[in-house]
């Protein structure tokens, strides 16, 4: 079947319909792929650049159980520079991505309050703030139980202290998407187009590879979330990303006292979060525990409880119990008591449960280096963009964990330098690298 929408879009092509060069080819259509496909056409104008995605639609991915969200509050100097440059986009979206962006990308700047029940956590909250001030976020604040108190009256009995980041909210990511495509008019995009292969000759890239035929391109940029190490893989190259199956869920009802003007909570850790959604809803999320053993042939890996590999049959790895417990959890920390608050049953009626990928550096690409020589791996919120060190004219935009619809920008605009050959954006984006293993403040703060 092939049918075409314009020059633009070519839905499930036939193979008499398919380009046969372009100057780049970015493979995988979500927000960091479609993101570089924006910025190379504003660096380059008129750039031929063709987005490969497998599915029929864009944004297929994991931004699809994303929360959407967006926050400023980042103590890792890469990401928070990332993540300042991708607020200047957001926030002027008709001047970044033509005209009617801003109001397709339906931003909400309602803030993420992060919450302390307990005097532990406010010490926690309160070294966070005095670290996120030292590199110059001084829009942040930490909230004593007063002042969270005349802020959200409805808190007053239950939390201690809070960090506050007015600059954060959220928005629709899909929306995102098609404004980055849409803002690079000679790009083409090539729908439902499965099994891309990254052609090399002589080590070095010389374009794809698809059931329908080759594209010839001297650059390929690899942005298929979690499905990367599979392409990667076909091709005899090796990607050094673990995934780690992770949960959302939307309900239709919110209780009256969080009202649609709330920002985003996050609890105290496990960091079960919520946020209005759509007028009386709400959408959640945390990091239920994974275990690799629920899914063994996904080839585990150990070190990080995490998987190697995507699986067929994502839906199956959804734990019916995560909306119950989240809730629950929520509860208990919020101190609703029966029926009350987060108890209320009407959460759990009609709720839409999610899963994506959260995908990160393994082992290899994120690690100390003890007194002894040995490695310690962690787990690094960065992501990887950057040359492929051993394939030349491949660049890699892959492990955004959780935060790669609120970078997208930025990481759009990474991954274009290193594709046209550009100066990178930010001398501290080198940190992207896949050589540099260790940057301080580069762990999980949610
Ligand atoms: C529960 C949950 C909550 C999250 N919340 C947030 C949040 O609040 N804010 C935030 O910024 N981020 C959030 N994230 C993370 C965010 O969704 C990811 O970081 C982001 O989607 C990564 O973008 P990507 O373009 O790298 O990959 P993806 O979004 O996964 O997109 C990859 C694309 O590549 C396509 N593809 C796959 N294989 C091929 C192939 N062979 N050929 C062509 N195309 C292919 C896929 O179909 C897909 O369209 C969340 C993620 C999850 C799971």
């Amino acid at each position: 079947m092939s049918s075409l929408s314009g020059d633009k879009y070519l839905l499930n092509p036939t193979p008499d319909a398919m380009p046969k060069t372009a100057d780049v080819v970015v493979i995988g259509g979500g927000p960091t792929g479609a993101a570089a496909v924006w910025a190379m056409e504003r660096a380059r104008p008129g750039l031929k650049a063709i987005l490969i995605e497998r599915e029929e639609r864009l944004g297929a991915g994991s931004s699809l159980a994303s929360l959407e969200n967006y926050r400023t509050c980042w103590p890792n100097i890469p990401i928070m520079k990332q993540m300042q440059r991708s607020v200047a986009v957001l926030h002027d979206a008709d001047i970044y991505l033509g005209e009617g962006a801003a109001q397709s990308i339906h931003l909400k700047e309602q803030g993420y309050l992060f919450l302390a029940m307990g005097e532990s956590h406010a010490e926690t909250l309160k070294k966070d703030v005095a670290r996120l001030h030292d590199i110059g976020l001084s829009h942040i604040e930490y909230l004593d139980a007063g002042e969270v108190g005349r802020r959200y009256p409805a808190l007053r009995d239950v939390v201690v202290a809070a960090k506050w980041d007015p600059t954060a909210g959220w928005m629709d990511s899909n929306a995102l998407i098609h404004a980055f495509v849409r803002a690079a008019p000679n790009a083409r995009v090539l729908l439902g187009v499965t099994s891309t292969q990254i052609r090399t000759q002589g080590g070095r890239v010389v374009g794809v590879r698809t059931p329908l035929g080759d594209i010839d391109a001297p650059v390929v940029i690899l942005a298929a979330g979690a499905w990367a190490p599979l392409i990667a893989r076909e091709s005899g190259i090796a990607l050094p990303i673990i995934l780690r199956p992770r949960q959302s869920f939307t309900t239709g009802y919110r209780h009256a006292s969080f009202g649609s003007d709330w920002p985003m909570l996050i609890g105290e850790p496990p960091a079960p979060h919520v946020r209005p959604e759509a007028g009386e809803g709400a959408i959640f999320g945390w990091e239920y525990h994974w275990h690799s053993k629920w899914a063994p042939e996904l080839e585990p890996n150990p070190e990080h409880d995490a998987v190697r590999e995507p699986s067929d049959a994502l839906n199956r790895l959804k734990d019916p119990r995560f909306p119950s417990l989240t809730l629950a959890l929520m509860a208990r920390q919020f101190k609703h008591g029966e029926g009350e608050g987060f108890n209320d049953p009407r959460y759990l009626r009609g709720l839409y449960h999610n899963i994506g990928y959260y995908v990160y550096r393994d082992e290899t690409a994120a690690y100390t280096v003890q007194p002894d020589g040995t490695r310690l791996s962690y787990e690094s919120e960065r992501a990887i963009i950057c040359p492929h060190p051993d394939v030349p004219g491949l660049i890699l935009s892959v492990a955004h964990v959780g935060h790669g619809v609120m970078t997208s920008p930025a990481a759009g605009e990474l991954a274009a330098a290193y594709a046209l050959g550009l100066p990178l954006p930010d001398p501290d984006y080198a940190a992207f690298s896949l050589d540099v293993p260790y940057v301080d403040y580069d762990a999980p703060v949610l």
